[in-house]
């Protein structure tokens, strides 16, 4: 298998991008730096290149002769996303339009994508199944719902092979300790406790307390970085083995509040995040917790990391290690 990664110098990318060619890819990373780290990206075959580069990405599928494509590579804050929707529209859209042409114009057909629990908005059910109502309440979510109803048509018309993964809250960190989440400007929950933890950001706001949850604060379901990887790896395998295209979410299947996290980090590092209540943050759904049955069943995924204390340590062990990410 020979395969390009987009945004494989991000946080999610560079973990799928290790457990790829454990399993004996052949990997050729493709970002363009603007939010990914070149540090990140250890021993892989890298090329500095922008979706919307039609030429090098053409180039680049021809000069390693690839015939798969792991596509990370997009703008993922939901925060920004209300605030900038351009961008989020230009590249989550326009962009990865622009890589599925140039794949199909190079006979690559097989790609696994990255989709977001947040294309469900705030559906009534939970825990959340792939086939409940789609109505995003944000930006970033209807940006990868326009995507995946692009692939489901091209798949029907111009037989693209697709696996969308619907990844719940990603976090930790692979146990090397040498690559982790690191977002310029952090705006996620977990990296933010333990940066409070360790005195290098400000305070910690707890965006909301009057949600309709045990104790106010929103709950989520967080699954660890390398088993959302290792989703990949089976995905991409499955369209090798002829798979149809499909769409699967990625959750641990059990939801934490906020404060409940910030707790669980405080007793992991043995600090206190200086924190307090704030207004809640534009878009923020109460409640996300997936139902994986689906993958399980299909595609025998198997989380490894399924306690919440041990996710956050391996968190906690990049960031004690690295306190400025990749930039230190
Ligand atoms: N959150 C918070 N304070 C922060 C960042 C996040 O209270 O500084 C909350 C946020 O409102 C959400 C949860 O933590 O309920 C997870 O947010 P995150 O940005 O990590 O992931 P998202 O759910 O947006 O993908």
């Amino acid at each position: 298998m020979n395969v390009l990664v987009t945004g494989g110098a991000g946080y999610i990318g560079s973990h799928t991008v290790r457990l790829l060619e454990k399993a004996g890819s052949n990997v050729v990373v493709y970002d363009n730096l603007v939010t990914g780290h070149r540090d990140a990206v250890k021993n892989s075959t890298f090329v500095e290149g922008d979706i919307f580069d039609s030429t090098l990405l053409a180039d680049t599928i021809k000069r390693y002769e690839i015939n798969s494509v792991v596509h990370f590579a997009a703008y993922s804050l939901v925060g920004v996303s209300m605030v900038n929707p351009r961008d989020y529209y230009h590249n989550n859209v326009v962009g990865t339009l622009n890589l599925l042409d140039v794949m199909m114009a190079n006979g690559v057909n097989k790609l696994v994508f990255s989709s977001t629990a947040a294309v469900y908005g705030e559906p009534d059910t939970s825990p959340i199944t792939e086939d409940v109502m789609k109505n995003p309440t944000n930006v970033y979510g209807r940006t990868k719902l326009i995507m995946e109803n692009a692939m489901a048509d091209y798949s029907r018309t111009y037989g693209l092979k697709y696996i969308a993964l619907r990844y719940f809250n990603a976090c930790g960190a692979d146990t090397a300790g040498d690559i982790g989440e690191d977002h310029q400007p952090e705006t996620h929950l977990i990296p933010l406790v333990l940066k409070a933890c360790l005195g290098k950001t400000d305070r910690l706001k707890i965006f909301g307390d009057d949600y309709p949850t045990k104790d106010g604060t929103c709950v989520r379901d967080y699954v660890h970085v390398n088993d959302l990887g290792q989703a990949h790896v089976l995905a991409l395998k499955a369209l090798y083995n002829g798979h149809e295209s499909d769409i699967y979410n990625l959750g641990n299947g059990s939801g934490f509040t906020v404060k409940e996290i910030i707790e669980t980090a405080e007793s992991v590092t043995g600090m206190a995040a200086p924190k307090e209540v704030a207004p809640r943050r534009a878009g923020d759904p109460a409640v996300l917790v997936a139902s994986s049955g689906k993958i399980r069943q299909d595609l025998g995924w198997q989380p490894e990391y399924t306690d919440i204390k041990n996710i956050i340590a391996t968190a906690w062990r990049w960031h004690k290690g690295n306190p400025d990410g990749f930039s230190g």
